[in-house]
């Protein structure tokens, strides 16, 4: 019988955590995590980890009913261009989350997701594809998020926060909230740096460091 395959792509750092959450996940499923790879362009070792690790080519080639991937990447960039190659070829999105995450009321994950050890979505939230919220890392109360966002560890986003397709949000930050009606923003590809304090609007593309959150100039 051809059984399903499952993928973790990208086996590097953020790959080699995501790797046992998602044999937990598929255990539970009752999944052999001999049906469990890592997917990498670039690795030149055969097994990592205990996992068997397949160039892309290969895991297209492999005998298998159907193919889902995770996209352990955290840059925005390579996971949206590694999206678009996997729903070419077939590859299902599949969202990860570990087995302590807390979601509570109406929190609506978009695919493709990755959830780490720690991380929380509170209540009436959206987010959309392809978002990984790190270790530690919440989402608070009414808070709406794009495609392709990245929460590093320790992400503080409070409530009614509006957060635009890629932008990147470094360890540690702290959003503050806003208010019903009338949402912090942070803008599009917007980078926000580790230990930031984001007090008000971030601009798309800008990125902001430091307590309060300025601009940062590169000296
Ligand atoms: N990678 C890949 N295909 C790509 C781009 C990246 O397989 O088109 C792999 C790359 O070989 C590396 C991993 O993705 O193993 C990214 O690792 P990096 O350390 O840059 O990111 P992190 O694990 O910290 O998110």
């Amino acid at each position: 019988m051809t059984l399903p395959l499952f993928a973790v792509y990208g086996a590097s750092g953020y790959g080699r955590e995501v790797m046992p959450l998602a044999r937990e996940q598929l255990r539970h499923q009752g999944i052999s995590a001999e049906q469990l790879v890592f997917v990498d362009d670039h690795s030149e070792v055969q097994m990592m980890n205990g996992q068997r690790v397949l160039r892309y080519a290969e895991f297209l080639q492999a005998e298998a009913s159907a193919r889902h991937a995770v996209l352990a990447i955290a840059n925005s960039a390579i996971r949206e261009k590694l999206a678009a190659r996997c729903a070419e070829n077939r590859v299902l999105p599949w969202t990860v989350a570990a087995a302590n995450v807390v979601m509570l009321d109406d929190a609506v994950l978009g695919e493709g997701a990755v959830l780490s050890p720690f991380a929380m979505l509170t209540s009436n939230i959206r987010i959309g594809r392809y978002f990984h919220a790190n270790i530690y890392s919440y989402v608070a109360h009414d808070c709406v998020i794009g495609d392709f966002v990245t929460f590093a560890p320790g992400v503080k986003c409070n409530g009614n926060v509006l957060i635009e397709d890629h932008a990147y949000i470094g360890t540690g930050a702290v959003i503050k909230q806003g208010k019903p009606g009338h949402p912090l923003v942070i803008g599009r590809g917007a980078v926000v740096g580790m230990g930031a304090v984001v007090t008000r609007d971030v601009p798309a593309g800008a990125t902001v460091v430091g307590n309060p959150a300025k601009p940062f100039i590169k000296g």
